[in-house]
């Protein structure tokens, strides 16, 4: 393929990676070569770069290290919490991607040598790179709650915010707590991984109450004064579960109003905030987070604990060669977001792609859309177009949508099935 044919190739992918589907991305190959790209973390983000990478230049070398042989989606998680989906509904491998070419590989990265441009792994391999893609995710700051961490997390009160066994511990604890009962939820302050998803949960946990323990309340603790599509939640935690009223099956505490936690007792299953102590029969803590763990050890953070990145490419300001993306990338106005991190894993390839064949890195778009389930029936969602203006990501003015306020149900019966069939999408376009 000659330059010129390249370039508008990728020009087309980089104004194409606002789309959901594959389909606008006709791979190709462009003959032999030694370029290498080594990824950290096979998750939205990584899975989807990897992925691209190859379909864009097949004479690239892609190695994608992962630490898990499964990868559970978050989204769709809180559906699990409910009982309306399983855990195996959720869980996805890497055989699609090794059938791109991809050289997956099993194993923790312990280290990034940014000068030697290696990757070092627990399994006591190292792998070198013209080009390295970072994206773990996020790791939790159990610091900032007396008496968590990760111990407490996996045995007794779960954060489930990352999805797997503790998404299954938190559905069965839940399921079977006794009647009349109270669920305490404590929700993260900003930023944090899935802006509306603590929310959702409380949704989903109050439609399978309803159900099966109509008596049990849910108490939410806040560190924040406002959330992600807060109107339309309390829109609809008021149609479904009572809210507002005496016989309400949810209660939030906001920040100002003593719902910032300090510390829990685990034996006596209380939480204990600036203003109050709370008991509960089951708790869940989502912590205040940061980027993933690797990334700290590469040096890739800030002191915020979120890796800064230019915006165009997702290369580190920090450590030249290396990008990161996804969540553990400072990447707002974008979410932290599933989408989001499909979003910039199309448009990180296709910059890398640029970068190593020494062609002109495309001008990007991005995207994002998140659906949320309050009810059997009721969906909701926001969207956000974003372009790269004056060095910045910045959202394109018109271009979003939230779901109107108004009650209607055929809309919200629509954006609930939209939401399930995005899933579908998301993941083929990910893993398949
Ligand atoms: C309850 C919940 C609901 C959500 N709902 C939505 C939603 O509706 N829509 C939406 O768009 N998003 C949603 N999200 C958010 C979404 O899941 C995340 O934003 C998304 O997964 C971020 O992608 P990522 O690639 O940055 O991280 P991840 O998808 O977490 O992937 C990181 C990967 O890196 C691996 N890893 C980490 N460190 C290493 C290492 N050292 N070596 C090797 N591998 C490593 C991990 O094992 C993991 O597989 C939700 C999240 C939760 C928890």
């Amino acid at each position: 393929m000659n330059k010129q044919n390249r370039r508008s190739f990728l020009k087309t992918v980089g104004l194409g990676a606002a789309a959901t589907t594959a389909a606008a991305y006709a791979p190709f190959a462009i003959g032999g070569s030694s370029k290498k790209v080594v990824i950290v973390g096979g998750g939205m983000g990584g899975a989807v770069a990897a992925k691209y990478i190859r379909m864009m230049d097949k004479s690239i070398d892609v190695t994608l290290i992962e630490s898990n042989k499964d990868y559970f989606t978050g989204f769709t998680s809180n559906l699990v919490v409910s009982g309306q989906r399983s855990l195996d509904e959720i869980k996805f491998g890497y055989d699609g991607l090794r059938g791109h070419g991809i050289n997956v590989v099993i194993d923790k990265a312990t280290n990034i040598d940014a000068n030697a441009k290696s990757v070092k792994t627990a399994g006591g391999k190292t792998f070198n790179y013209d080009r390295c893609i970072v994206a773990p995710g996020i790791d939790f700051r159990y610091d900032r709650i007396d008496g968590y961490n990760e111990d407490v997390a996996n045995t007794k009160i779960t954060h489930a915010w990352k999805a797997g066994p503790q998404t299954v511990m938190l559905r069965d604890q839940v399921q079977s707590m006794k009647k009349g009962g109270t669920v305490i939820i404590s929700a993260p302050p900003n930023p944090f991984r899935c802006s509306p998803g603590p929310y959702e949960r409380v949704s989903q946990i109050a439609g399978y109450f309803k159900k099966h323990n109509p008596t049990a309340k849910i108490l939410v603790l806040d560190d924040k004064e406002k959330f992600s599509k807060f109107g339309l939640f309390i829109g609809g935690w008021k149609k479904h579960y009572g809210y507002g009223t005496d016989n309400s099956m949810i209660e939030w505490v906001k920040g100002s109003a003593g719902g910032k936690i300090e510390s829990v007792d685990v034996a006596g299953m209380t939480l204990s905030g600036e203003v109050d102590d709370y008991k509960g029969d089951v708790i869940n803590i989502i912590p205040a987070q940061k980027a993933g763990n690797i990334a700290h050890v590469a040096g890739l953070t800030n002191a915020s604990g979120w890796c800064p990145i230019e915006g165009k490419t997702f290369e580190s300001t920090i450590h030249k060669n290396i990008h990161v993306i996804g969540d553990a990338a400072i990447q707002s106005p974008l979410p932290k977001s599933g989408y989001a991190a499909n979003s910039e894993g199309k448009v990180c390839a296709a910059a890398i792609v640029a970068m190593l064949n020494g062609d002109k890195v495309p001008d990007p778009s991005y995207v994002n859309t998140c659906y949320s389930v309050i009810a059997p029936g009721d969906g909701i969602s926001v969207a956000m177009v974003y372009a790269y203006k004056g060095g910045k990501i910045v959202k394109v003015k018109g271009s979003g949508g939230l779901t109107s306020g108004k009650f209607n149900a055929k809309l919200r019966g629509r954006e609930e099935q939209y939401g399930y069939s995005w899933f579908d999408n998301i993941t083929q376009d990910t893993f398949g």
